[in-house]
């Protein structure tokens, strides 16, 4: 009999898997399936491109996994029982339950309205393909001299604002920070975020903490008022809600707790990557949400669960951050050079130069989804034992 897998979410993380795993494992013993709720890989790194009105690469998933020995299924999770070890799906057909030996919980995350007043009702994001084309409609049908407001001054917020005034210069672009702009980027870089939003007319808010959105404006915690025809919401991200609704151990925030391997400390059939996953990292720091994080842990987890299947050794794959990587528009760009635990170092890289390197890692990100298996060698291992065995080299992972 076949072990069956099941792969949550086809989101840069969950894709990874898939694919790695097809390539490390014999297609004759294992069952590998993606469950996915839309046909096209989403490219949420170009949300904010996509709402000022760039249009994507489509890419379907059926061409991307054809021939890889991945089973594809489009559906809806709406629920995981990890005692009974079953995934509830649904599609145009009706629901269905899933039953896996083997699971991969990826199904990432959204946006973070964090209880502020009016963010549901007024405010848009771009945390999905769907916030970013409303968005997009929102902003296309704004008259020249209007504002739009940018809420929150981390990475994503950072990329909207640029984006969007670069697109639209006639608009009167805005970004509220909790704190000063790029207040953890290095001295250079700080001064090239100043000198790009200058150049491009946007209006920074520093220490404005948003406390409520209506329909024309934000409010902040000190009682300013800032108009605000369109509001973008930005700051950070909340996992999906369904692995809180299980018997999986997870964090306050619904997060997955892992070991060092990505599998669940509470359930040893169940493995968590990508945003899913509360993952500790260097520094004794949880990763952020990124897919700067997310590839490493995929890379980790397919490797662990290939390991436990066939008996082989399982793999320690380095989880550190080199940079982070801005785009500010089209033309522009901001690399931060960063410690291993994601702290600014002196060095950037700004400019045309930036942007490329950027645009570069994108491209390279969903080239990597498109061709899980490329690169990877072809001996497929033997399936030889049950994953929930223990195995002493986890131990010292964990
Ligand atoms: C505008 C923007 C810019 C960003 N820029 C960067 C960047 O420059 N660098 C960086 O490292 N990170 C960036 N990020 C963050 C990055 O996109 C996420 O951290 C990353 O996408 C997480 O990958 P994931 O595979 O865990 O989840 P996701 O990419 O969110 O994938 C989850 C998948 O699960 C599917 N799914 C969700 N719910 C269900 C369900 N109920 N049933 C079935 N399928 C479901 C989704 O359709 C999706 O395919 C950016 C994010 C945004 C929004």
């Amino acid at each position: 009999m076949q072990h069956r897998i099941i792969v949550l979410g086809a989101g840069y993380a969950g894709a990874t898997v898939a694919g790695r795993l097809a390539r490390r494992l014999r297609r004759e013993e294992v069952a590998i399936t993606l469950v996915n709720a839309e046909p096209d890989f989403v490219e949420r790194v170009r949300m904010h491109q996509l709402a000022a009105g760039q249009d994507l690469k489509p890419r379907p998933f059926r061409e991307m996994f054809a021939g890889t020995g991945v089973g594809l299924r489009l559906a809806k999770v709406t629920g995981v029982d990890v005692d009974r070890k079953t995934v509830a799906v649904i599609d145009a057909n009706g629901a269905e339950e899933l039953t896996y030996d083997t699971l991969v919980y990826a199904l990432g995350s959204g946006w973070n309205a964090q209880d502020v007043p009016g963010t549901t009702e007024h405010a848009d994001e771009i945390a999905s393909r769907s916030g970013a084309l409303r968005l997009r409609e929102r902003l296309a049908r704004l008259d020249a001299g209007q504002s739009v407001v940018v809420v929150g001054g981390g990475l994503t917020g950072l990329e909207a604002a640029t984006e969007i005034a670069e697109a639209r210069p006639d608009l009167d672009v805005a970004l509220a920070a909790r704190g000063g702009l790029g207040d953890w980027l290095s001295p250079k870089g700080r001064e090239h975020l100043r000198k790009i939003f200058g150049k491009l007319g946007i209006t920074v808010h520093e220490h404005a903490a948003v406390t409520g959105v209506e329909a024309d404006r934000v409010t902040t915690a000190d009682g300013k008022a800032i108009p605000a025809a369109v509001t973008v919401w930005t700051t950070g991200f909340a996992v999906h809600p369904i692995a809180k609704s299980t018997a999986l151990e997870v964090t306050g925030t619904g997060q997955i707790v892992v070991d060092g391997t990505m599998r669940s400390v509470s359930h040893p059939d169940v493995y968590a990557v990508g945003d899913a996953a509360m993952v500790m990292g260097p520094g004794d720091k949880p990763l952020r949400m990124s897919c700067a994080s997310g590839a490493p842990t995929a890379f980790q987890a397919a490797g662990a669960i290939a390991a436990r299947l066939s008996g082989g050794k399982l793999p320690n794959v380095p989880i550190r951050y080199f940079n982070q990587c801005i785009s500010l528009g089209r033309k522009q760009g901001l690399i931060q050079y960063v410690t291993a635990d994601d702290r600014a170092r002196q060095a950037v890289l700004v400019g045309r130069l930036a942007a490329v390197y950027k645009e570069l890692i994108c491209k390279g990100a969903a080239w990597a989804v498109a061709n899980p298996t490329f690169g990877l060698p072809t001996r497929r291992h033997r399936v030889t034992r049950e994953p929930a065995v223990a195995n002493s080299a986890v131990k010292a992972l964990v």
